[in-house]
């Protein structure tokens, strides 16, 4: 049995979270795959009523769960993933950005991940005003910079798809933090003899990946860039609606789509709930290497070819060209997975 936190988030959260809870019960009662899960608060809602974005309890039961599913928070989300993946030392912000069928994508066969180093860079918080300006400390460590360079290599060889990586920086301008970032991965790339290696500027990623996205396989970059980048390969396959992510530690793991809570059409049941659904399934696949359990790999492949038919069969919400709703839509996935 696998003990699953969810955090239900704010704005288009809940609903979304719904249409999750939906497909974990399904896999849990057809196949054969038993799932305890938690529901969990945390956000803006939470703040209010408590006073905390991120109670103590909530972190605690994330912490004794074996992976955790965040819905988007609103304003507070700072103080709710920040402090999740520095805390829990989730290192590896992975996002992929795959083709499907029938969808308002800017070209066909796409199948690039995206690896974005997690805790360092301008995200670290140190931000101070001096006299009438304000600064921004960046931070890039050999150490991190070696660890995500190392989990992409290994990601491009588990994938085996075209055996790339591409390091994306802008070391040309940020000459020490860049710099070393480019460095790091070029000495890692050196054990990965197998693994082509090459080195893009941020500029020319960005370009890139409207001109050719399909000659990506892996992207390794720092912080904010990866942030950037991972919100353009999400609209170059079809948008924000389609866009998993998960954060990787060596222990633990916390998956969350690209999207924020999308205020603006919460409650309007127009949410399309695939960043979720297929966050659930970048879980089943991570649950599947950590535990050596190939009922998850199995779980994992169900999840995705159901969203894949479902948006094939022409099912789709409103974000992507159709007019289902998040509860229609998540019933065709569901109908898929039986
Ligand atoms: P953040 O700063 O937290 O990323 P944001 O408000 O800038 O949040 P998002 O919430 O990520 O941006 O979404 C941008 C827009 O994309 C939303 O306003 C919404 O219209 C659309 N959108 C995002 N997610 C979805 C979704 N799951 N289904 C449909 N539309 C979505």
């Amino acid at each position: 049995m696998y003990r699953i936190s969810l955090i239900t988030g704010d704005g288009i959260g809940p609903e979304i979270s719904d249409a999750v809870i939906d497909v974990l019960q399904t896999i849990n009662d057809n196949l054969g795959l038993k799932i305890e899960l938690k529901k969990l608060e945390a956000g803006d809602t939470t703040l209010r009523k408590t006073g905390r974005a991120l109670p103590d309890s909530t972190l605690e039961t994330i912490k004794k769960s074996d992976a955790c599913l965040k819905a988007p928070v609103g304003e507070s989300a700072a103080d709710v993933i920040v402090v999740l993946r520095r805390t829990l030392d989730l290192y590896a912000n992975i996002r992929p950005a795959k083709s499907y069928p029938n969808m308002p994508a800017l070209g066909e066969n796409i199948d690039l991940v995206i690896v974005r180093e997690n805790t360092e860079d301008l995200y670290t918080g140190m931000e101070f005003d001096i006299g009438d300006s304000a600064v921004a400390l960046r931070t890039i460590s050999e150490k991190a910079s070696k660890r995500i360079a190392k989990y992409a290599f290994k990601t491009a060889t588990q994938r085996n798809k075209q055996r790339r990586v591409t390091c994306v920086h802008k070391s040309n301008v940020m000459r020490k933090t860049d710099g070393l970032f480019a460095r790091s991965c070029q000495e890692i790339s050196n054990d990965y003899p197998d693994i082509a290696f090459e080195q893009m500027y941020v500029d020319a990623c960005a370009m890139n990946l409207i001109r050719q996205p399909g000659s990506f396989d892996v992207i390794v970059t720092t912080n904010l860039f990866g942030d950037i980048l991972s919100d353009e390969a999400a609209q170059v396959v079809g948008g924000l609606g389609m866009a998993p992510t998960a954060n990787i530690g060596d222990n633990f793991a916390l998956f969350e789509p690209v999207h924020g809570a999308a205020f603006d059409i919460a409650g309007k049941h127009a949410a399309n709930p695939s960043s979720f659904i297929l966050s659930a399934k970048m879980m089943f696949e991570w649950l599947g290497m950590k535990n050596n359990d190939d009922r998850c790999y199995a779980v994992a492949k169900k999840i995705e070819d159901a969203v894949y038919g479902v948006v094939r069969d022409g099912t789709k919400t409103k974000d992507i060209g159709g007019n289902k709703t998040t509860k229609e839509f998540a019933q065709q996935v569901i109908s898929k997975i039986i």
